[in-house]
């Protein structure tokens, strides 16, 4: 599944578009209950006008809210973003932690979003849910289970620990292209030969 999926792909990436690290971090704090689209729509111009960590933590919070208020839950988010900031800047020299409980101490932060700093920052492997992921591994028959913990064991069990994060990343964008949650393209799918789910 891993070999189809990456097959024609020099690059394999999660579908947050970021640069800085600080970047990832404020990507991940808009993304909950919205689309990768939507934030990375919002994202490409928020990341013109403020340029730094510092841009994100001492600006004007109405102005932050504006700038931000096409994502659902808006103004705590940009809370979030500010709190977010300045903890960094202040308490991590402005440098994200290496560390998962400092990260989800963080407003704003789960373990899913923790867990894709640690892995695109600092290369750390680990198996990042989102709801495709979570939805795809059921069709595939990768789990059984609804528990977030032991999806993330059942997957991590399947794969080897040096592709964790790209198989996530993979799975996922394949949830947004392909595998579409109210009409899965099967028909069209490189996995339809392989997945129990299939409709063709
Ligand atoms: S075959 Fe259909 S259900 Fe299975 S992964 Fe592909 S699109 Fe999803």
């Amino acid at each position: 599944m891993y070999a189809l999926l990456k097959s024609n792909r020099t690059n394999v990436r999660p579908l947050l578009n970021y640069h800085q690290p600080y970047e990832l971090l404020i990507a991940n704090i808009l993304l909950e209950h919205c689309s990768y689209n939507e934030v990375n729509a919002v994202t490409k111009k928020l990341y013109k006008k403020y340029q730094s960590i510092i841009d994100f933590a001492y600006c004007n919070l109405e102005s932050l809210e504006v700038d931000i208020d096409r994502i659902e839950n808006y103004k705590q988010k940009a809370q979030n973003i500010i709190q977010a900031c300045s903890i960094i800047i202040n308490d991590y020299k402005s440098v994200l932690p290496v560390s998962h409980d400092d990260l989800i101490k963080l407003p704003g932060i789960d373990t899913d979003s923790a867990n894709m700093m640690l892995s695109e920052i600092y290369n750390i492997p680990f198996v990042i849910l989102d709801n495709h992921i979570m939805r795809i591994v059921k069709l595939l028959k990768f789990t059984r289970n609804d528990d977030l913990i032991k999806i993330r064991a059942d997957i991590a069990e399947i794969f080897d620990e040096k592709i964790w994060t790209k198989v996530t990343y993979l799975i996922s964008e394949h949830g947004e292209q392909v595998c579409i949650e109210i009409e899965p393209k099967c028909e069209k799918c490189i996995l339809n030969q392989l997945c129990p789910s299939s409709s063709v």
